[in-house]
């Protein structure tokens, strides 16, 4: 049986990994067995994630914090975790290979999605004019125009942010009123550069290489017409990777893993969760593999607790109270 089990390879996933490599846990990380590396193989340039002032590739990135996993001691496993009980003091999980692993602990790190439009270019251009994440990507939009498509506060709150660089920021969305609480909405309606396109849908991302526009359907008329983009954002929802933890673990109104606090300790001893599928708003690399960190270190203090008790009942109740010592120490 392992110390620790830890699911994805994410940053979230990985930076757990180093810490719990490097605590001579001997981690065993399953990395899926499509999207390794997490979704910032979906992209081009990071320039946002500190040590790297020139900026780095997304893959490039992954493939350092894996190097720096591996290099510690983890073991990697490229399938999918399809089942998991993490009822008692043994976590079970069986892979799509049919192979279970036991562990005394387990760090979910399976990140979230973000919704797309379900369009065939969008994974051709993703990177390339294409995005999700106006914080990510908004710099390199200076003086251009762009699109954001929805009618959310997410979407709100990326078209505003995005003002900051884009000379232009049309607003697409399918319905003839927003979605978006009134405050947002005043604040993107009281912004000269945002422009909303009501009733239209997106049907086609036209580029080559790179965004140069869209062709929208109007829903009322069914009239196709083009517009002409350097850059489209896709602010339409996101949905944490909780299907596997449904019924286990407690989640929050958000539909992502509760935690307690600060800590990465979900409703069950033992499992600790980390990154976007914890986390409803800031979802970025870095603050990803910040709480990747933190779930190690309470993976760490919770199997010293196991070490030190009689039975894994008392082991439990310690566990928690040391936690809890931790998270009011800081
Ligand atoms: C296009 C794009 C560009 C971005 N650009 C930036 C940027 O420039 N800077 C920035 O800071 N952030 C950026 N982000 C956000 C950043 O990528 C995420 O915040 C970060 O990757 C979250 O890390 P994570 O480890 O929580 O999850 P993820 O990176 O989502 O990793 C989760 C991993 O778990 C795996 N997994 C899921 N279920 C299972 C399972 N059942 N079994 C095994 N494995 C499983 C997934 O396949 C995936 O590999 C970008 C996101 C996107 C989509």
């Amino acid at each position: 049986m392992r110390d620790i089990i830890i699911i994805g390879s994410g940053p979230a996933g990985f930076t757990a990994a180093i810490y719990a490599a490097r605590a001579e846990l001997k981690p065993l990380l399953i990395a899926s067995s499509v999207e390794i590396g997490g979704e910032l193989m979906n992209t081009t340039e990071v320039e946002n994630f500190p040590g790297f002032p020139e900026g780095i590739m997304g893959p490039d990135l992954m493939t350092k914090m894996q190097e720096q996993a591996e290099r510690f001691g983890t073991e990697v496993v490229y399938d999918d975790v399809v089942e998991l009980d993490v009822d008692g003091p043994v976590k079970r999980i069986k892979l799509g290979n049919g192979e279970t692993h036991e562990a005394r602990s387990l760090v979910y790190a399976t990140g979230s999605a973000y919704r797309k439009l379900g369009l065939p270019e969008e994974e051709i251009l993703s990177g390339h004019g294409l995005s999700w994440c106006a914080t990510c990507d908004g710099f390199f939009f200076r003086q251009k125009t762009i699109a954001v498509v929805g009618g959310g506060d997410s979407a709100m709150e990326e078209a505003t942010f995005l003002t900051r660089f884009a000379d232009k920021v049309y607003v697409i969305h399918r319905r003839d009123s927003l979605r978006a609480s009134k405050i947002m909405q005043q604040r993107a309606r009281d912004n000269e550069k945002i422009e909303f396109v009501f009733n239209a849908e997106v049907t086609q991302i036209h580029g080559d290489t790179a965004v140069s526009g869209v062709t929208l359907r109007d829903t009322v008329t069914g009239e196709l017409r083009a517009l002409d983009l350097d850059g489209l954002f896709v602010a339409i929802g996101n949905d944490p990777r909780t299907h596997l933890v449904h019924g286990k673990l407690e989640l929050t109104p958000e539909g992502t893993i509760w935690v307690d606090g600060r800590s990465s300790r979900t409703s069950v001893a033992g499992v600790f969760a980390a990154g976007d599928v914890i986390d409803p708003h800031y979802r970025q690399a870095v603050t990803a593999a910040g709480s990747g960190t933190v779930a190690a270190l309470d993976a760490e203090h919770y199997l010293a607790a196991l070490d030190d008790s009689a039975t894994p009942e008392e082991a439990e109740v310690e566990a928690e109270a040391i936690e809890r010592l931790a998270a009011v120490n800081g």
